[in-house]
C-alpha cells in the first residue's frame, strides 16, 4: 500500500446522501415569513450548507433584526423542530448514495458522516439511513466552528485514525468542499442546488449513480500524484 492509498470516505450529509436540502430550503424560507418577510433567492443561497448560527444571522441581517441570544434560539429551535416534522414525513436519498454508501463499506473502506446539521437532526437522519454505513459521525454543534472551517473534516478523520490526505470527501456545496479541500482531503463534488467552483484538490461528478470502486480510488489519486 502506498503512502497516498485511501483509506477512508467522508460524507456530507445534506444534499449529497439525502434530499434534505430541500426541508432545509422550506423551513429556513418559512423561517423568514414567520420573522418578518420572505427571503430572496440571494439570502437562501448564503444559507445553503452553512451551519446553523451562520444561516439564522443571514436570515436576522437579511430582515434587519437584532440578533439578540433568546431570539436567535427561539428561531432556532422554530427551524429545527420544523425540519425534524419535515425529516418525519420521509427522508429520501440522493440519486446513488445509498449505493456508493454500500460500496465504501464492500470495499472495507472507512467511513464518517461529517455534517454541519446539529446532532438532534444528524440522529435521526443516521436511523433513517442505517448506522451500518459510518463507523463515526461529527456533527455541526460537536465542533469548535462548522464548514467551510476545517474543523468537521479533520475532528472526523481523526476519530477515524486517518491521514486526511488518505481520505475522499463526499460534498454538494461551495461551503462543505471548502471544509474539506481546507482540512486536506480530496473532494468529490456533487452538486445539487447551486454550482460548485472548482479547485485543485476537487473532482465534479455530476451524481453518485454508477460510482464504482476503482472510481473511489482513481479520483483520489488523481489529486494525489
Ligand atoms: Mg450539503
Amino acid at each position: 500500500m502506498s503512502e497516498t492509498d485511501l483509506q477512508a470516505v467522508l460524507w456530507d450529509m445534506d444534499g449529497t446522501l439525502l434530499e434534505s436540502e430541500q426541508m432545509w430550503e422550506i423551513a429556513v424560507r418559512e423561517l423568514s415569513l414567520h420573522l418578518g418577510g420572505p427571503m430572496s433567492d440571494e439570502t437562501r443561497e448564503k444559507t445553503i450548507g452553512a451551519t446553523s448560527p451562520h444561516a439564522l444571522a443571514v436570515v436576522f441581517d437579511s430582515l434587519g433584526l437584532d440578533k439578540t441570544p433568546e431570539a436567535l434560539r427561539d428561531a432556532r429551535n422554530w427551524m429545527y423542530a420544523r425540519v425534524g416534522e419535515l425529516f418525519a414525513e420521509g427522508l429520501e436519498w440522493r440519486p446513488g448514495a445509498r449505493e456508493a454508501l454500500q460500496l465504501v463499506r464492500d470495499r472495507g473502506l472507512r467511513s464518517a458522516l461529517v455534517t454541519n446539521t446539529e446532532r438532534e437532526l444528524g440522529d435521526v437522519a443516521l436511523d433513517t439511513m442505517g448506522r451500518k454505513y459510518f463507523d463515526v459521525s461529527v456533527c455541526g454543534d460537536e465542533i469548535p466552528a462548522g464548514k467551510p472551517d476545517p474543523a468537521p473534516y479533520l475532528r472526523a478523520a481523526e476519530l477515524l485514525g486517518v491521514d486526511p490526505a488518505r481520505c475522499l470527501a463526499v460534498e454538494d456545496s461551495p461551503t462543505g468542499a471548502a471544509s474539506a479541500e481546507a482540512a486536506g482531503c480530496t473532494v468529490l463534488v456533487v452538486p445539487s442546488f447551486v454550482e460548485v467552483p472548482r479547485g485543485p484538490r476537487r473532482i465534479l461528478r455530476d451524481s453518485l449513480v454508477g460510482l464504482s470502486g476503482n472510481d473511489l480510488h482513481s479520483l483520489h489519486a488523481l489529486v494525489t500524484v
